[in-house]
């Protein structure tokens, strides 16, 4: 455990008060609890650049009121959209496309930046920052799945620090802090919900729909990490980022889960100690954690009473029932772009079920029929040969899935 990429021990350059903002993703779950943690503390913040997708509503309202000097979009009719709902009086640089969020992710006066895009277009924004030196609060866990090893590499060369926003490994940070050698570590145990189906069976899996899925017990999120979390896909990514966050082998980070999402990860060291992260389940205490690291910040919202939790349980993964976690585990222990095909499978497995058109189950067939399919690439491959294993994988994917070789979705009676 040698190459860790977090601010662990602590021992990044001091970054004074007021710090310079960009948030990629801010229409998001993620940017909207961002931003709530700001307005929480407006003294601390000066937001230099807001980025969104195509939600110009959101982003117009988030504008107007953190006034902003960049913001970005996805393509030129949400921009259109977006300039038409800019108060009056009020004119800031707007740029567009994919390329704009690297250029956001890299803007000069910006020192701090939240990588909040969800899927695999957060992974070159997330690498810009990384060459640019910025300090980034990271909840994109794909950009360390598809390209750990470049951004590691990328964070050495410039001095970039990664803190991670992704509540388990902001528990990991936390309980590492104060923490001075890794020699003294044993493993990382990454809590999971367990998601909206544990304890059900193959059959009730076969037949549930995208609402059921979208439906997680304990988190609000987007619609893509909540289905990861039903298929325990997320908890596959997590392993992957702790691995890459810490510069540990997959077999060094443990899964529990932990249905009251109350525990949210823990260290074990080699005298058997484990150290724990509690806190309710809400984003918005690692992100506060990570735009204000090493201060901490009151926030407004629920306290963790530990008597009225009740009980807290945990129990081993059923990875049987739910094989994402193993795909995932096993992609890692492949090679360095297996991951990069498992995610892009996913994402489009994902897709397509969210729109009917795959039975859940399909989820992990697909993904495991692409891994199979996937070739490893050279070891020191550069960003644009993972770009292109992604959009190849994605190309397979959707003609696998249309060849009929899926089942269809089933319903309840069936
Ligand atoms: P959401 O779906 O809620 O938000 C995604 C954001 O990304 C939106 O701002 C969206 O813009 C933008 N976006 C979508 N596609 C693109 C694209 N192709 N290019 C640029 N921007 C795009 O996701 P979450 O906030 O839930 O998750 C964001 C990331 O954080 C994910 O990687 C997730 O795994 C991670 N994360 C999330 C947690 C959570 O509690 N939500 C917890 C831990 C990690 P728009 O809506 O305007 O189109």
């Amino acid at each position: 455990m040698k190459t860790y990429i977090s601010l662990w021990p602590p021992q990044a350059p001091e970054l004074p008060f007021p710090r310079s903002l960009a948030i990629l993703g801010s229409t998001g779950s993620i940017g909207v609890n961002a931003l709530d943690v700001v307005a929480q503390h407006p003294d601390l913040f000066r937001v230099a650049a807001l980025a969104g997708g195509r939600n110009a509503r959101r982003l117009a309202e988030q504008a107007a009121a953190f006034r902003p000097g960049v913001l970005a979009v996805l393509d030129e009719a949400t921009a259109a959209e977006l300039k038409r709902l800019l108060p009056a009086g009020y004119s800031p640089e707007i740029q567009v496309g994919p390329a704009a969020y690297e250029a956001v992710a890299s803007l000069p006066g910006v020192d701090l930046v939240l990588s909040a895009i969800v899927g695999a277009a957060g992974f070159l924004p997330t690498l810009a920052a990384a060459k640019a030196g910025k300090r980034i609060a990271l909840a994109n866990k794909e950009s360390l799945v598809m390209g750990g090893r470049l951004i590691r590499a990328a964070c050495r060369a410039s001095g970039a620090v990664v803190l991670p926003v992704d509540s388990e490994h902001n528990a990991l940070f936390q309980a590492l802090c104060g923490h001075n050698g890794d020699e003294d570590l044993a493993r990382l145990i990454l809590t999971a919900s367990g998601g909206p189906f544990r304890g059900r069976d193959a059959a009730f899996l076969a037949s549930v729909t995208p609402a059921q899925a979208l439906s997680h017990p304990n988190w609000t999120m987007g619609a893509k990490i909540s289905v990861d979390s039903a298929t325990l896909m997320n908890k596959g990514l997590e392993v992957i980022e702790a691995c890459h966050l810490y510069g540990l082998p997959v077999s060094s980070v443990d899964v529990l889960v932990h249905p009251q999402s109350i525990v949210h990860s823990l260290v074990e060291f080699v005298d058997g100690s484990q150290l724990a992260h509690l806190g309710v389940p809400d984003m918005r205490i690692p992100i506060a954690h990570c735009l204000c690291h090493p201060r901490r910040v009151g926030l407004n919202m629920p306290r963790l009473d530990l008597a009225s939790a009740g009980s807290l349980t945990f129990e081993a993964p059923d990875e049987t029932l739910f094989p994402c976690l193993g795909l995932a585990k096993a992609a890692f222990a492949a090679s360095h772009s297996h991951p990069v095909a498992l995610n892009a499978a996913n994402e489009v497995a994902v897709e397509l079920f969210l729109q009917g058109r795959i039975g859940f189950p399909d989820i992990p067939r697909l993904i495991e029929a692409a891994l199979a399919r996937h070739a490893a690439l050279p070891e020191q491959c550069g960003a644009a040969e993972l770009i292109q294993a992604d959009a190849e994988t994605r190309r397979e994917t959707l003609a696998a899935a249309a060849n009929g070789t899926m089942r269809p979705p089933r319903t309840p009676e069936e």
